[in-house]
């Protein structure tokens, strides 16, 4: 029996544990090569000016994959680092290294799909098989009680029938890790490599975020476990300032350094070993709005970036870029809006609260084309991920998934609910460090 070498191509899924692909291909393989490889289109300027992936997120994603190469390592293993457009690095690897089939994590975004599909195609004619697991949401695509075209259209309903009828799978443990060939490996480029310049960091950020499956799991054990913040989640979590008020784990899913899954379990542990409340429950219940929000982009395809959204709403939406860069730069004169932009921009994060703000600032108020807004989010998170953002973005405009007409946030009700003090607006218009970056 001939030999079988499997390529994994590690994307949005940069982890070991919990990790089907990787799981099995080190069960199926006989030689198994891990690969990252980043993609310039990533890093393109958008036409507003402003890269696809800003420095935050491309330096955080610098020391997962970092980690990710240490790990395997570790393990006896090693990741091939390539730059380049994964449809031609594919297919060389491919015949380069006599692979036998490519196991990757099954994305649902457009781009990320076209891609797939012009690498099976090339992989086709040399008989290679590529082979998709779905990785990145809590209840698997398999396990969602319809066909995906009749998913329903609210949230709500969604998630009362996935508690009824889903549940959510075991963890993937540890795979023995297979045969990594003799060969040279390039390190992870720097972020000039990348054409990406620098930030300075800023004392105010909520967290300093550090990329990897070491420093996510890590954070989760802060947070549920040694300080205890889950059994107050939610009367917490519309919080804006510091490390304790959310979770903060939104950038370790969105890179995949850690699954839903594994918080999950760690939330059922805690729920058993300490307390189940509200708390407990309203993190599972966000969890269900990340897969939701997974699910929808499976459903609408490329709908889930055009302006009219899914509901094919026309708005007479303003391109005023004079506009849009006083709200990128906050510098409206609204504070609100200024301090939470401004965090935005010295930090790469943002409270959930900030976002649903500005969000409906720029949509409702100043009547921009909500696209600039979710172009400038992709730039700028570090925990960007394609279906969440694109959605919520299209859920506060109301061209998505949400059946009232007009998702409107009122600025000063707002503050005086949640920055009565106005200690949050202080920090960030008048803080330390409150020059204006960028
Ligand atoms: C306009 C807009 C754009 C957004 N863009 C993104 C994005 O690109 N990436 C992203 O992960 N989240 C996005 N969110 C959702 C939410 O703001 C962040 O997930 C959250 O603020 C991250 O902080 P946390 O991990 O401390 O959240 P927690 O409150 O601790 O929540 C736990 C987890 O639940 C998930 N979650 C919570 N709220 C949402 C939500 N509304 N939609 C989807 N998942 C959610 C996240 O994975 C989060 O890490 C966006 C929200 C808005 C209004």
């Amino acid at each position: 029996m001939s030999s079988k070498t499997i390529l994994v191509w590690f994307k949005n899924d940069l982890r070991l544990t919990d990790n089907e692909t990787w799981f099995r291909a080190c069960e199926q393989g006989d030689t198994v090569i891990p690969v990252y490889i980043f993609d310039p289109m990533q890093f393109q300027k958008h036409p507003l000016g402003f890269p696809r992936t800003g420095s935050f997120r491309s330096n955080f994603l610098i020391e997962s994959v970092a980690a990710l190469k240490n790990n395997l390592r570790l393990a006896g293993s090693d990741l091939l680092i390539k730059i380049g457009l994964p449809e031609f690095i594919i297919p060389e690897l491919v015949g380069n290294l006599n692979v036998s089939d490519v196991y990757t994590s099954q994305e649902v975004t457009t781009e990320e799909v076209g891609i797939l599909e012009s690498i099976k195609q090339k992989l086709e004619a040399n008989r290679v098989d590529v082979k998709e697991f779905w990785t990145s949401t809590l209840i698997h695509y398999e396990d969602i009680p319809w066909p995906i075209k009749r998913l329903p259209d609210m949230f709500t309903q969604f998630r009362k029938e996935v508690e009824r009828e889903s549940s959510v799978r075991p963890l993937f443990a540890l795979p023995a890790v297979k045969n990594f060939p003799a060969m040279q490996t390039d390190p992870v480029p720097t972020l000039e490599q990348l054409g990406i310049t620098p930030s300075i960091t800023d004392a105010r950020s909520v967290i300093n975020y550090s990329g990897g499956e070491a420093a996510a799991q890590n954070r989760v054990k802060d947070y549920i476990w040694e300080k205890d913040l889950l059994r107050q989640y939610k009367e917490t979590r519309n919080g804006l300032i510091g490390e304790n008020y959310s979770s903060k784990f939104s950038a370790a899913l969105a890179h995949g350094c850690i699954s839903p899954k594994f918080i999950y379990k760690e939330v059922k542990k805690y729920e058993s070993q300490r307390i189940k409340n509200d708390s407990t429950y309203w993190l599972i219940f966000e969890l269900l709005w990340r897969d939701y929000f997974r699910f929808v982009a499976r459903k609408f395809g490329s709908k889930i970036f055009q302006q009219k959204g899914i509901r094919d709403k026309s708005f007479p939406w303003k391109q005023d870029v004079q506009l849009f860069e006083t709200w990128r730069l906050g510098q409206t004169g609204v504070d609100f809006i200024d301090a939470n932009m401004r965090e935005l921009l010295a930090t790469g994060f943002m409270s959930n609260r900030g976002r649903q703000n500005v969000a409906s600032y720029l949509t409702h108020d100043l009547k921009i084309d909500w696209r600039w807004g979710a172009a400038w989010f992709e730039s700028q998170l570090i925990d960007y991920d394609p279906c969440s953002n694109w959605l919520n973005w299209a859920y506060v405009a109301g061209v998505g998934n949400d059946p009232r007409e007009d998702r409107y946030f009122n600025i000063e009700s707002q503050v005086r609910k949640y920055d009565p003090k106005g200690e949050y607006m202080n920090l960030w218009l008048r803080g330390s460090d409150s020059k204006i970056p960028g």
